[in-house]
């Protein structure tokens, strides 16, 4: 048989033996398709799974074509086969509006999409990394939020699929470790922000860039007194290829973020300053279970990953507002009126 002529780059016999293939689930998503840009970047062979309930083909648009990269349209909460040493398991709508649409399918995504992709990766032998988050301390009692802290989350309010859900599937992942010997890490994702959110992903940085974009009201829900801190996307990433390179007895969980606090109000006014936007703050009434609070300790990501954030919030919405902009424009919209 012939040989099929690529236009894959040259890569040196020395390469292959670093190349891993690389599995991501909910890779065509915000940080999934950033994820999957950074492994295809360091020489590695990636399948990006996503069902696109979030996602979307543009935000991989570019890798399509690239030797090295692999869309498939798939469900996680369906087993899967596929042949890889490594599983970053990102599957799981991520915004509040989107994952409170169907909270059935948000609590099957993270329970059994991890029951799956835990399965698969006993089965195959692979690493396998899990994309947590913050929700799982709730509104938390202690702060700034230390892993040892044990949460403090509504077990049957309108956040509670994605939280429990998460909290779930931290449980499965440990135990399979237990029984199973799995090599597992997991990650608490604090808010992380960036380029290729959804216009209408409905988090907070993205409705505020947009809003004053626009020059509509800026919706603070509550008195805006609530605390975030917020990540860039370039650092998360980069604490995500650290932590599942690092050794094997470090399984977290641990927390990555920007330990920079800041109030909703402030992010609202940073926003309106940076775009120059005329736009005014309205005031729309807290979802019930918002938390008050949040905040990382990140001093266990310091240590053992000897990573920090290095973005400050106004070097990233530098590089965010711009992309927002870029989109509107797109769409025909009048920027600035
Ligand atoms: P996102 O909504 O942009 O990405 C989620 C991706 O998962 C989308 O591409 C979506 O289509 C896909 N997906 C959803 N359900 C699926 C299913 N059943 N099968 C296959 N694919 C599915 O959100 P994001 O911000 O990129 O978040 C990625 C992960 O990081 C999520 O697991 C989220 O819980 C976690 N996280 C993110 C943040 C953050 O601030 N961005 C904070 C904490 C945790
Ligand atoms: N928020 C807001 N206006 C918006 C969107 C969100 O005031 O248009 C608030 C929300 O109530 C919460 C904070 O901003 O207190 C962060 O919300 P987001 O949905 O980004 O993420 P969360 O951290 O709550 O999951």
């Amino acid at each position: 048989m012939n040989t099929p002529i690529t236009n894959a780059p040259h890569t040196p016999y020395a390469q292959y033996a670093l190349r891993k293939r690389i599995m991501v689930t909910g890779g065509a998503g915000f940080l999934g398709s950033h994820l999957c840009d950074r492994l295809v970047a360091d020489g590695h062979d990636v399948l990006c799974v996503d069902n696109f309930f979030t996602g979307a083909k543009d935000n991989i648009a570019h890798l399509i074509g690239n030797p090295h990269f692999e869309l498939m349209r798939h469900d996680v909460t369906f087993p899967l086969y596929v042949e890889v040493d490594e599983i970053y398991n990102l599957a799981c709508p991520a915004s509040p509006i989107h994952y409170q649409r169907d909270p059935v399918q948000t609590t099957k995504t993270s329970v059994h999409g991890a029951i799956n992709v835990l399965g698969l990766a006993k089965r195959i032998k692979a690493k396998v990394f899990q994309a947590s988050t913050s929700e799982v301390y709730g509104d938390p009692a202690v702060h700034p939020q230390t892993e040892d802290y044990w949460g403090h989350v509504n077990p049957i309010g309108r956040r509670s699929c994605y939280d429990e859900g998460k909290r779930c599937a931290e449980t499965l992942f440990f135990d399979y470790r237990r029984q199973n010997n799995l090599r597992i890490k997991v990650a608490r994702i604090f808010n992380t922000y960036g380029p290729r959110m959804h216009l209408n992903d409905g988090r907070v940085v993205s409705n505020f860039i947009v809003q004053a974009l626009k020059g509509e009201s800026i919706t603070i829900y509550g008195d805006g007194a609530q605390t975030r801190s917020f990540c860039f996307v370039d650092d998360l990433v980069e604490a995500f290829v650290r932590l599942m390179d690092s050794p094997d007895d470090f399984t977290g969980p641990v927390n990555l973020g920007n330990p920079t606090e800041f109030t909703i109000k402030q992010l609202a006014e940073k926003v309106i300053a940076m775009t120059g936007s005329t736009s005014r703050l309205t005031y729309e009434p807290l979802p019930s279970d918002d938390p008050t609070q949040r905040r990382p300790d990140i001093t266990l990501a310091q240590q053992q990953l000897n990573w920090e954030p290095r973005i400050a919030l106004e070097q990233g919405l530098e590089k965010t507002i711009p992309y927002f902009a870029a989109l509107l424009h797109a769409q025909g919209e009048r920027i600035g009126d």
